[in-house]
């Protein structure tokens, strides 16, 4: 695997630092409002990018932590006149929900920032111990950056720029004229009851400062990978390597991995700018999360990528040509199966050969586009072999496991139909039908060996008066 590292801006050879098991950050939403289809672009890219680690063979431990204390959500929850906690929930559940309309994969951590502010509280007092920080007259805490030697490395700033003695409350600010930003902000009226007391007095953490402290407490001091969308970079990512680094005084993150935006009339799609939808709003006109993700997901993740509905409505085409060959491959393999058992064969020479330009493709950081070119030159083998009766049974199902081997990447090609109870695939199939012979002829050990089998693969089945009942765990 190689990909693009937005520290040194060039692609380079990836290998996790214990072997076979990645460790990687993900920033995660800020929990004021729902997320819309470009946040989504970072996170289905983050999705494909584990799942990409994961078809390479790599546990993967996903750590997206939950932004629910900062300038946007004291904003909004004094805005609805409700606690902090009671504007942020509904959010946060939408968000998981919405994870799975995509077919997202769940991280293995969702930290939320209001339950480590006592990790957040220690991590500022070792920056003081280092002398890195220090407290203003108004009692806020910032970051010295003059004093952190590699302050700029991440978004390569320009030392000229730094306005020395400069300070920044804000979260977000631009790259010219930096100066010292807030690690502790001491309270202010406006923040009403979010408040926790420190050794510097009440307040409450800085952004940037939240997702160190959480990284280093599920992570380590080092970890893999660290990624977001491309306005994360800077200040939010410089900031987080100036403060572990500068605590840890050791490397933070091995490789910063970045998308870039999702646009729409070639600007980019936010909040503040209003030309947004989120996920909820393109359901309610009709299109399916698979559709949406489809979208998202093909291009390829350091190039902007342009919303339109003319895309989605060529995400339905292209899902229905993948559709039909499935359905017509899980055909073919069905009417043998009645029959006779079906052996497991190889693959054909086209389909191994597509599995292999695949693997290239995704292994070339993430290059999605031809991974996807890869799916439809399957797509054109299979239909063109089927149509000329040349593709025996076994070869239908081998490529049939082909489709499901590429489809641990994408998530598109059997996600949706399985919820729908369409297409249960064709050995799990095989397996609850031998399972029926087994208590046709009362061979209960054998029937609940084969159980076990099913649960092995994911399966569960249930015993009705009708016959069994299967579907996924
Ligand atoms: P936020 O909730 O604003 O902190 O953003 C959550 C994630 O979405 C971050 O990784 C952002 O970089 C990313 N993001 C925000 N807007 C876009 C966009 N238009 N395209 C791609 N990623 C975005
Ligand atoms: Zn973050």
């Amino acid at each position: 695997m190689q990909f693009f590292n937005s520290m040194s801006r060039g692609k380079e050879a990836f290998a996790p630092i214990e072997q076979g098991h990645v460790r990687m950050y993900t920033c995660g939403p800020t929990v004021y409002n729902f997320a819309h289809i470009g946040n989504f672009r970072a996170y289905t890219f983050e999705d494909i990018l584990r799942r990409v680690l994961a078809f390479n063979g790599c546990a993967v431990t996903q750590v997206m932590n939950l932004t629910d204390v900062d300038d946007k959500t004291i904003r909004g929850a004094a805005a609805a006149g409700v606690p902090l906690k009671d504007f942020t929930a509904p959010f946060v559940a939408a968000f998981y929900d919405d994870l799975k309309t995509l077919n997202i994969l769940p991280a293995e951590v969702y930290p939320a920032a209001t339950d480590h502010v006592a990790e957040m509280i220690a991590l500022v007092q070792r920056l003081f111990d280092k002398g890195l920080a220090y407290q203003s007259e108004d009692g806020s805490v910032y970051f010295s950056v003059a004093k952190f030697q590699g302050y700029g490395k991440l978004a390569h700033l320009d030392p000229k720029d730094l306005r020395m003695g400069a300070r920044v409350a804000d979260d977000e600010y631009e790259k010219e004229g930096y100066g010292d930003f807030a690690l502790w902000k001491a309270w202010e009226a406006s923040d009403g009851d979010v408040v926790w007391d420190s050794p510097w007095g009440r307040g409450r953490p800085g952004w940037h400062l939240e997702c160190s402290a959480m990284a280093m407490k599920y992570l380590g001091d080092t970890f893999d990978i660290h990624t977001g969308g491309i306005d994360n970079l800077f200040p939010h990512h410089e900031n987080e390597v100036a403060q572990t680094e500068g605590a840890t005084g050791r490397p933070f993150v091995n490789l910063w991995m970045h998308c870039a935006h999702l646009r729409v009339n070639g600007e980019k799609m936010s909040k503040s700018l209003g030309n947004f939808y989120t996920l909820r709003d393109l359901l309610g006109k009709g299109y399916t999360g698979r559709e949406i993700r489809y979208v998202l997901i093909n291009g390829h993740y350091r190039q902007p990528l342009n919303f339109t509905f003319d895309a989605l409505e060529a995400a339905r085409s292209s899902l229905a040509r993948i559709d039909e060959c499935v359905d017509a491959l899980t055909e073919e393999v069905r009417k043998f199966e009645s029959s006779k058992v079906l052996k497991l064969g190889g693959a054909t020479e086209w389909a191994e050969s597509c599995k292999r330009e695949f693997a290239k493709a995704v292994n070339d950081d993430l290059n999605i586009p031809e991974a996807f070119a890869a799916l439809f030159a399957l797509v054109r083998e299979s239909n063109s072999a089927l149509h000329r009766g040349v593709l025996k049974p076994e070869e239908a199902k081998a490529v049939l496991e082909l489709f499901d081997e590429v489809d641990a990447v994408l998530g598109v090609v059997r996600f949706g139909r399985i919820a729908q109870g369409d297409a249960i695939p064709a050995d799990i199939v095989a397996l609850v039908e031998a399972r029926a012979a087994a208590r046709a002829a009362k061979q209960w050990a054998e029937s609940d060996r084969l159980r076990d089998e099913l649960a092995a693969k994911g399966w569960e089945v249930r015993d009705a008066k009708d016959g069994q009942k299967v579907k996924r765990m």
